[in-house]
């Protein structure tokens, strides 16, 4: 099974036992995606790491966050073991924007990952990219930062960051035949990257094939609906009953909500434990998973153009169908007349069979009635 971008199946051999996954979160970011990862149980990433879901190759995680190492060189030697071709088979995992090196170059850096043991000068993020995605079995972004530039990439930042497939080439494959596979989110949804990765790691092991994408490099069974699609709130929308400020249960879109055109799946899937999903607690869909974001979405709070045209639309269908539905509620929330503890039955019952085409005398309500009667 290939997805959109039509690239699985051409790179090495999979069938591993054991692989590395080399976390990098020294692109432009919070570090929100690693933090929100810790919050995944199905599959938790701890389950991963001790190896309690089936099928899967041992796993050695090495995020700064998340090390059992006390940082430094001790931390540092996996990295360093990858950029000299003594670590294999490993996924190279970026968190945050990459930043353009190049309009700076010899006048200082963006950012770095530690320091060039001969010189002592910092090795930027870009020089590990550079010699670690070519060797890399698979790599991917963890965020919509490192996926396609997020909040640091937005019009007017001075640093000319970008997502790592910006910054690769859209056309860049893996050791494993893989273009940079993208699970975005600001941050991601715990399960989403742990969803994704545990398939990547099945690819690995040989036992599933290379997760379908689309053209944004985003895993199709995530990312392949609407936030409207999925929420709590879409029949509000469907009946053109709008909410008007924070304070109410009904469609959002009015005060700023985004959700019918953009591509995520949290409030179908919850974000801790199936709990939350922005529109369905409260919280306008601002777009943080899609590549426009945060430009293409602000200013934030304001009604989106389209959802003023597409609300003016719906709203006489909507008040009418409101109505006719308002006029049934009423008539189905009445409990049927037969439903009383009269002396007799008025269900309509008919204890008398009759085999298909017998034009026997029928017996009325009454006369069983009657009968019943009669003999007790
Ligand atoms: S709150 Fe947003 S996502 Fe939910 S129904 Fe309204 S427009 Fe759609
Ligand atoms: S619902 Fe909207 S704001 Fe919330 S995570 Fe998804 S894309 Fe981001």
């Amino acid at each position: 099974m290939s997805g959109d971008n039509g690239s699985a199946g051409t790179g090495e051999a999979t069938g591993f036992d054991e692989i590395d996954i080399l976390w990098i979160s020294e692109g432009m970011s919070c570090d929100g995606d690693t933090v929100s990862l810790t919050a995944a149980d199905r599959p938790a990433l701890e389950d991963v790491l001790l190896g309690l879901v089936p099928g899967l190759p041992k796993v050695n995680l090495h995020n700064k966050v998340l090390s059992p190492t006390l940082g430094g060189e001790e931390f540092l030697a996996p990295f360093r073991a990858a950029v000299r071709g003594e670590l294999e088979p490993f996924v190279l995992v970026i968190e945050g924007s990459v930043p353009n090196q190049n309009i700076i170059e010899g006048d200082g850096y963006w950012t770095s990952f530690g320091n060039d043991p001969e010189t002592g000068e910092p090795l930027t993020l870009n020089w590990w990219i550079d010699r670690l995605a070519p060797k890399a079995w698979a790599v991917m972004t963890a965020g919509t930062c490192a996926a396609y530039g997020g909040i640091h990439a937005m019009a007017g930042n001075p640093t000319g960051c970008m997502g790592l497939a910006d910054y690769l080439g859209w056309d860049f494959r893996s050791r494993a035949g893989l273009p940079v596979v993208n699970v975005p989110g600001c941050p991601i949804q715990p399960e989403n990257f742990m969803e994704t990765l545990g398939w990547m790691l099945q690819h690995a092991a040989g036992t599933a094939p290379a997760p379908p994408l689309d053209h944004m490099l985003r895993p199709q069974w995530l990312f392949g609906r609407t936030v409207h699609e999925g929420c709590d709130r879409a029949a509000y929308y469907e009946q053109g009953d709008f909410a008007m400020d924070y304070n109410s249960p009904k469609c959002q879109v009015k005060i700023g909500c985004w959700g019918p055109v953009v591509n995520c799946d949290v409030p179908k899937r919850g974000w801790m434990a199936g709990v939350g999903g922005c529109p369905n607690v409260g919280g306008i869909c601002i777009g943080c998973t899609m590549p426009g974001f945060p430009d293409a979405f602000m200013p934030f709070m304001d009604e989106p153009t389209g959802g003023a045209l597409s609300a003016t639309l719906i709203k006489p269908y909507g008040a009418l169908v409101r109505r006719l539905r308002g006029i049934t509620n009423t008539a189905v929330n009445r409990e049927p007349k037969w439903h009383h503890n009269g002396p007799d039955l008025t269900s309509g019952y008919d204890p008398t069979w009759r085999s298909r085409g017998t034009h026997a005398p029928r017996k009325t309500r009454a006369t069983t009635r009657t009968k019943r009667r009669e003999l007790t």
